[in-house]
């Protein structure tokens, strides 16, 4: 596929900073804490906090369960008890009843964050304290602050300072992919001959990268700003490439990882000749039902920009209008040289004039949160579940039909409702 003469890097971006319609940051703690298998995520907030974290993790009632959450009474809000003595008598009684813990993430919140509760100190004193069998380490994942992958973000970002030095050449897969999906990944760099490769974050904290000046980084998330600053601030250098989402962007990443290890990209059609082959098969099928049909992305996974670039290009849509939470240059800069002008490229949110927007272009189309989808589909708009993006194994080769379907479904059951062809 050709890469467009004028591509999206350069479009004026329209920025926005008005009421937003997103998730916080806990709700990362859904995917985290099925990837890190001996860590626990302790979130210190409120009881609405722990009702976010156990309606959207249902799922895991029936295990022992990896998140918490201490609550903050009202003695704590008004600064009429010691929170850090409750916080460190949690913690002790946690850890003396969960030995396999490794990892104890203090998650802030809105409240921690309005009473100001410094969990940095917290989470140094307990590390103090339980070391060297548990590493307590803190992050936000407040509302205030995050959007919803930002907590991803931010847990990572944080546990950067924390990792070994070393001087040996590596790659680091930096992002919390399923294992089957990460497995995947490793599979195709081995056989590229690509290695060693370590992950971020690794299932176990034994596992835990080192990282250096010879470390080189391949981001596979686009959300990953700040950790993605703190990797470099520590001395590591990232790859900059689309992101592996399709059959194109997944060449191109490899590729992009490929010649970071003076691997040539013919070398790199040659081995992944059969699964790109099954990718642009499984794509094609959907894009019968995507191509030629409009769609509007309002900001909220950080997904957005790669995704409209794969939606685009191999499935023949045209988008409306980009918007994501941040634009990173370093990050998204690849993923805009793909996209060719035309769409509106926005930043941040203002909901009603961008609602204002989506009524007025009326898009086959709209990537939203849960709150703005329910109103635009009983105004007769399809909509498609940007959680659900992160929810779903959407990365590499196998991946890339089950991604273009996600957006064909919607179009499909609106379709059959309305008796209409997709
Ligand atoms: Fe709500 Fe803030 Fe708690 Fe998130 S962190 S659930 S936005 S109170």
């Amino acid at each position: 596929m050709t890469t467009p003469t004028t591509g999206c890097r350069n479009t004026p971006v329209l920025r926005e900073r008005g009421q937003r319609e997103v998730f916080c940051g806990l709700t990362g703690i859904i995917w985290l804490h099925r990837k890190m298998q001996d860590a626990f995520f302790l979130v210190v907030g409120s009881r609405t906090c722990a009702h976010l974290l156990q309606s959207a993790a249902g799922v895991m009632i029936f295990a022992e369960p990896r998140f918490g959450t201490a609550i903050l009474e009202e003695k704590d809000l008004a600064g009429m008890a010691d929170a850090h003595a409750e916080l460190d008598r949690e913690v002790a009684r946690l850890l003396a009843r969960r030995p396999d813990i490794r990892q104890l993430f203090l998650v802030g919140s809105c409240p921690s964050e309005v009473i100001k509760l410094d969990l940095s100190k917290a989470a140094e004193r307990l590390s103090a304290e339980h070391a060297p069998h548990v590493r307590v380490l803190n992050y936000s994942g407040s509302g205030i602050e995050t959007t919803f992958t930002e907590g991803e973000d931010a847990c990572l970002a944080a546990m950067v300072p924390a990792l070994a030095a070393t001087e040996a050449r590596e790659l680091l897969l930096v992002g919390a992919l399923p294992d089957v999906v990460e497995d995947q990944a490793l599979d195709l760099l081995a056989r590229l001959g690509i290695g060693p490769v370590r992950c971020l974050p690794a299932r176990r904290a034994d596992d835990a990268p080192a990282i250096g000046p010879n470390t080189v980084f391949a981001l596979t998330q686009p959300f990953l700003g700040a950790t993605h600053d703190a990797l470099t601030r520590h001395g590591a250098r990232p790859i900059e490439a689309p992101f592996p989402f399709g059959a194109e962007g997944t060449t191109l990443w490899l590729k992009a990882v490929a010649a970071e290890f003076g691997i040539a990209p013919e070398r790199v059609d040659e081995v992944t000749a059969a699964p790109r082959a099954r990718a642009e098969k499984a794509i094609a099928a959907a894009a019968q039902t995507l191509r030629g049909k409009r769609i509007f992305f309002m900001p909220d996974s950080q997904l957005e920009i790669p995704l409209a670039r794969f939606l685009t290009r191999e499935c023949g849509m045209e988008a409306v209008e980009i918007g994501t939470p941040w634009l990173h240059g370093p990050i998204h800069g690849p993923e805009l040289d793909l996209i060719a002008q035309g769409p509106v490229i926005s930043e941040g949110q203002d909901v009603d004039l961008q609602l204002d927007r989506v009524r007025a272009a009326r898009p086959d189309l709209t990537v939203c949160g849960l709150g703005l989808a329910n109103p635009l589909e009983a105004e007769g708009l399809a909509t498609k579940w940007a959680i659900e993006l992160v929810f779903t194994p959407v990365h590499f080769y196998e991946q890339a039909g089950d991604l273009a379907a996600l957006f064909a479904r919607p179009l499909r059951r609106r379709a059959a409702l309305s008796g209409l062809a997709p």
